[in-house]
């Protein structure tokens, strides 16, 4: 135990010294592009603030990447990873029982709330969609329909890397080069509140773009459609859409409607980062059939993901011989104690309230910040998955040249000053400008003030930065 524990401590000692990494060579991607600058090392981070081993400090305003809701070296996450490692690291599923998984699962779907019982236990986010795709698929063969296949997502939206969930991600540009080695699945339009068409209100659009989804059901047949998937709170793929109300009771009924499962992606959303557990809580009338979560649940204390799910669906899948799904990973313990302990964490200090307070008081302030930097032309988001989209002119809503890589260049100040937010790789599709400003749940109201403060700074340096584009 010794030797772990010292290890999770952080200390700077164990590190290896500066000079044994070569500086510069990218370690993580296997071909950076070239000129992509080395990145800083970490060294230790504890709260919401990191160090890299030059010294420097940062305040993660983005949770990494929207998943490290309790902040770093939280200690009732840490001891119990330890204590779970020290008892039985592993267990397989097919030989054993293990208390971590059951309480888990346990607490998680009493988390949920009535009508999700069952919790499948994966590595990560486009895992858990593989499964969920999986599922519905079993249950549709065991409810005798082996016609449905077909799974309907929105476009943009952002499922997964790994090739069943890439089909459902809706962002042509990710599917670009791997085009033959994909499904192709059928894409709507998502209901994007910032540019809506000229003539309709926000409710008439939401109810336009549901007739959309109907309509391509209609389109496909409905007979081969099997699920819908969606993000009711989205991430980074369009800047913390909130979905409008309208369309989110509309899309339950068409689901009922063609006996077409509906599945959340809450991979982002879940887990108390949108001030409610799941963000579906926030439409009480529309109820996923399958939730898919990660991120948040592990915060990023180790890989963890998962499928919820009611229990009449998981049985009529028992009976019929059971989820034919495996990973060598699957349920393992030392992440469902992980789970466990954040879960834990994440009700006792009712960070799930924090979230929503914490989130209106930011919002606020990125609304004041939009009054006074014309860069910003839109802030959304709910709780603490927030997101700030830059435009170069505010009264058109014309985006910048995509040359410009404008969030790209945002999060590079930014970091300069002391400050991560994240947002996606400069190569990722065009459907907006935008960056994540979702810290940990567990910020307090003087980090706050920080990262108002060092996020103020950066914007007005990323406006006189871009204030020839701005004004073209
Ligand atoms: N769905 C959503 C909504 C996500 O934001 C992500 C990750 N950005 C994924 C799925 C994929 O999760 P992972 O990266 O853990 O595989």
């Amino acid at each position: 135990g010794a030797s772990m524990s010292s290890l999770l401590r952080n200390d700077l000692d164990v590190l290896p010294p500066l000079g044994t990494l070569a500086r510069g060579e990218p370690i993580q991607v296997f071909a950076a592009p070239p000129g992509t600058p080395a990145k800083p090392q970490i060294a230790r981070a504890m709260g919401i603030e990191m160090w890299d081993t030059a010294g420097n400090r940062y305040l993660d305003a983005s949770s990494g990447p929207v998943a490290c809701n309790l902040g770093y070296g939280n200690r009732r996450v840490l001891d119990a990873l330890t204590s779970q490692a020290e008892a039985a690291a592993f267990a397989n599923v097919s030989h054993f029982e293990s208390k971590a998984n059951r309480d888990f699962a346990e607490r998680l779907a009493e988390a949920a709330g009535p009508g999700y019982e069952r919790v499948f236990v994966v590595s990560g986010g486009s895992e858990a969609n593989e499964a969920a795709l999986k599922l519905a698929r079993q249950i549709a063969l065991s409810r005798g329909e082996a016609s449905r296949w077909k799974v309907i997502s929105r476009q943009p939206s952002y499922h997964g890397g790994t090739l069943g969930a890439l089909a459902i991600t809706g962002d042509p540009s990710a599917h670009a080069m791997f085009g033959p080695m994909l499904q192709e699945m059928p894409k709507v339009p998502a209901p994007v509140t910032y540019r809506i068409p000229a003539g309709l209100d926000e409710e008439n659009w939401a109810l336009k773009c549901a007739q959309d989804l109907e309509d391509r059901v209609v389109a496909e047949g409905p007979e081969s459609v099997l699920a819908f998937i969606q993000e009711p709170v989205g991430g980074v793929s369009t800047g913390a859409l909130v979905t409008p109300a309208a369309y989110m009771t509309r899309v339950r009924e068409i689901c009922d409607k063609y006996g077409i499962l509906l599945i959340h992606d809450e991979v982002m959303s879940g887990g108390g980062r949108t001030g409610a557990f799941l963000s579906h809580d926030h439409w009480p009338d529309c109820r996923a059939d399958l939730i898919v979560m990660a991120k948040g649940i592990g915060a990023g204390y180790l890989p963890l993901g998962l499928v919820l799910a009611p229990r009449d669906l998981v049985e009529t899948v028992a009976s019929g011989g059971g989820f034919l799904h495996g990973h060598t990973a699957l349920g393992n313990p030392l992440s469902c104690a992980v789970g466990l302990a954040v879960l834990e964490e994440t009700l006792e200090r009712g960070l799930v309230e924090r979230s929503a307070v914490l989130g209106a008081e930011l919002k606020t302030r990125l609304w004041d910040m939009a009054n006074r930097y014309p860069i910003i032309g839109d802030v959304r988001g709910k709780g603490l998955l927030m997101a700030v989209e830059f435009v170069a002119d505010p009264a058109t809503k014309r985006p910048f040249p995509i040359e410009a890589a404008v969030p790209a260049a945002v999060s590079r100040i930014a970091m300069q000053n002391g400050l991560i937010l994240y947002t996606r790789g400069t190569n990722a599709g065009r459907d907006g400008d935008w960056v994540m400003v979702s810290p940990p749940l567990v910020t307090s109201d003087r980090e706050l003030d920080e990262i108002t403060d060092r996020l103020e700074k950066s914007l007005s340096q990323a406006e006189a930065e871009f204030s020839s584009l701005r004004k073209l």
